[in-house]
């Protein structure tokens, strides 16, 4: 499995050794001359390594080579990737740590940590490859705590390749039959969709080629929003069909279908997340970690694409 998560979590990879209280840089190979001295070892209780302990004869501290690591404070930084792999693949957060034997409010913690690194790798990893020419664009629905309030995730994905461009995550208010409980039991709700659209068309103005092709459902809200961000850029729109059973309701009954790229991210999405299963009893208590949750499965995905896997004689 191709899951390699961002380098420097033991300190490793740092080409300057840097005070932290005077924050002065030095080499790391230390000449005579330098302020900064090497103080000895001491062994990480959770991985068992061996760190460099450093001193800084001018303003007298004490540091090691792990104080600048994301991990720093971190008592079972084993743990880290284990839980990224586990929430990848359909895990709920009570079984990762029912699995890994640990606390679940470490799980939570490791979730955070994680979800946080991997927002960030997503958005290097976008800005490496080429800007998108063809994209789709929808909207997946899910709830918080209860189907009375719902929660939309605006999704943008490049056509052929499958690469998750996007995603944008925000509250709406119950339809249907629910629309009259949910307003009785939980008041009234924002739709925060306008709003969160806008974000996120925003954000992809960096990803996505002006004159691109952006292709949706016959929804009628998106039309003004890409004539208003990409003002140059043809919409091209395709009436909804019937959802088969497989791929979780996302994957169209018959035929050719024009938004395939899309749905078949959005069926990936609902196998890996657990919360995102249909008919499932896991839910999202928080749309933050849904947020942070999607941007570890969506730094996945991307990475696990073929078009975008590195060559085996690169390495
Ligand atoms: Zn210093």
């Amino acid at each position: 499995m191709y899951l390699k998560w961002r380098k420097g979590c033991h300190g490793k990879g740092m080409i300057y050794i840097k005070c932290p209280k005077c924050l002065k840089k030095f080499s790391r190979s230390l000449k005579s001359n330098s302020q900064i001295v090497k103080c000895g070892f001491f062994k990480r209780n959770s991985d068992r390594k061996i760190v460099q302990r450093y001193y800084c004869t001018a303003c007298k501290k004490h540091f090691s080579s792990a104080t600048f690591s994301d991990c720093f404070n971190q008592k079972k930084r084993h743990y880290n990737c284990k839980v990224a792999q586990l929430l990848v693949s359909a895990v709920s957060l009570r079984e990762c740590s029912r699995v890994l034997k640990i606390n679940r409010k470490s799980v939570v913690r490791k979730l955070i940590f994680m979800g946080k690194k991997a927002k960030i790798d997503l958005d290097k990893f976008n800005n490496k490859l080429p800007i998108a020419k063809e994209v789709l664009f929808d909207d997946l629905e899910t709830f918080e705590h209860t189907k009375c309030k719902p929660v939309s995730i605006g999704l943008m994905v490049e056509e052929g390749t499958r690469r998750v461009l996007g995603y944008n995550i925000a509250r709406m208010p119950a339809k249907g039959l629910l629309a009259k409980i949910s307003v009785k039991k939980y008041g009234k709700r924002i739709d925060e969709r306008p709003k969160k659209r806008a974000e996120l068309f925003n954000e992809m103005k960096n990803l996505v080629h002006d004159r691109a092709i952006v292709k949706s459902d016959e929804c009628p809200y998106y039309f003004k929003f890409i004539k208003r961000h990409f003002p140059n850029a043809s919409h091209i729109t395709f009436k909804g069909r019937a959802s088969a059973i497989v791929g979780q309701g996302e994957l169209k009954k018959v035929g050719f279908d024009p938004l395939f790229s899309l749905n078949h991210t959005c069926a990936t999405l609902r196998a890996r997340v657990s919360r995102l299963i249909r008919r499932t009893w896991n839910t999202t208590k928080k749309p933050e970690r849904l947020d942070l949750h999607l941007a570890i499965v969506c730094l996945f995905h991307n990475r696990n694409l073929k078009s975008y896997l590195p060559s085996p004689a690169a390495g």
